[in-house]
């Protein structure tokens, strides 16, 4: 059976095109200078990737780094820690960045980018594909969210469990054996 059948469809591939247009336009509406558009991996790769093209298409001309920050090792839940895995390569100083992640949780992640980016002069916003409420350990919100995620661990578009899922073309939940 192919893996695709062992997780159930949260957010569809037309759901998550249509936000990524309005999040895209957003951002456009801020009329960003110097734009670079920062990723964390893995699990924003997809969504990065389908943001770009659609701020193209909101006449936007971004740039492209990417931060590999680690909290999970092999499990579904935090160890409370942040390691830098890999850092971004271009200056940041008086540039308007876009921080993307997959998901807001306990903002523990976004929060440590953001400091990071802040301190090397950088003016940062934070867009994330999924928001779980109500998790939050440290106070941050996202300046642009996708979608409002219930507490479920979710995989796919780029989000994965011990590695598996991410190709998915949407955000699902994998269903018990
Ligand atoms: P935070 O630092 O906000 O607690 O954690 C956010 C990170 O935890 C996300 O970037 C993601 O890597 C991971 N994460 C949180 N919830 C989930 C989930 O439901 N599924 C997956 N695959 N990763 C998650
Ligand atoms: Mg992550």
């Amino acid at each position: 059976m192919p893996l695709q059948r062992r997780v159930s469809v949260l957010f569809d591939e037309q759901s998550i095109a249509k936000r990524n247009t309005e999040i895209a336009q957003s951002i456009a509406t801020r009329q960003p200078k110097d734009l670079l558009i920062v990723a964390i991996l893995k699990g924003s790769f997809m969504f990065a990737a389908d943001l770009m093209r659609a701020l193209h298409h909101a006449g936007l001309t971004p740039q492209v780094e990417f931060m590999h920050l680690s909290s999970y090792r092999d499990a579904t839940v935090s160890s409370g820690q942040v390691a830098i895995l890999k850092d971004v390569e271009s200056y940041v100083r008086d540039r308007d960045v876009v921080l993307i992640d997959d998901i807001l949780e306990s903002g523990r992640t976004i929060a440590f980018a953001k400091d990071l980016l802040a301190a090397r002069g950088a003016r940062v916003l934070t867009c994330c594909l999924l928001e779980k409420p109500g998790k939050r350990a440290v106070s941050i919100e996202a300046d642009f969210v996708g979608f409002e995620c219930p507490d479920v661990f979710v995989v796919g578009y780029g989000m994965d469990v011990a590695h598996c899922f991410r190709e998915l073309p949407f955000v699902g939940v994998v269903e018990k054996a």
